[in-house]
């Protein structure tokens, strides 16, 4: 989508460094970290959030991008967010997942 941040990332128009990439997903680094290691992954293709989301196949290969993306940085443990929806934080409608991880979290989140 032309006008959508994280495409430009994912097709390369905003150059970005990417922590991993595989042929569906790229991850890299969260503008403003809110843990010691804070890596958004999100699928090449624009889709806008988890709600509208129609592919099983994607939907699982997220989940073994984000296993593989948080070992490739040195993460053991870890918390996946994905934020869906306005009243749940969700500011950028890509749909992403969070890798938060480096410091000890804290439940329930806000
Ligand atoms: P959300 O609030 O939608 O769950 O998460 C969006 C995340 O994207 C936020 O943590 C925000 O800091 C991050 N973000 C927004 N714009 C950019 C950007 O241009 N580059 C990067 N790397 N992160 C961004
Ligand atoms: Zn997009």
């Amino acid at each position: 989508m032309d006008s959508c941040i994280f495409c430009k990332i994912a097709s390369g128009e905003i150059a970005t460094s990417f922590v991993y990439e595989d042929d569906l997903t790229v991850a890299f680094k969260d503008l403003q970290p809110q843990a010691p290691v804070h890596i958004l992954l999100i699928p090449r293709r624009h889709v806008v959030s988890l709600e509208e989301a129609r592919d099983p196949q994607l939907l699982g290969h997220l989940l073994m991008a984000a296993k593989n993306a948080a070992e490739i940085i040195g993460l053991a443990q870890y918390r996946l967010v994905i934020n869906t929806g306005p009243d749940a934080g969700q500011s950028v409608f890509h749909l992403h997942l969070h890798i938060l991880g480096g410091r000890q979290m804290n439940w329930p989140p806000g």
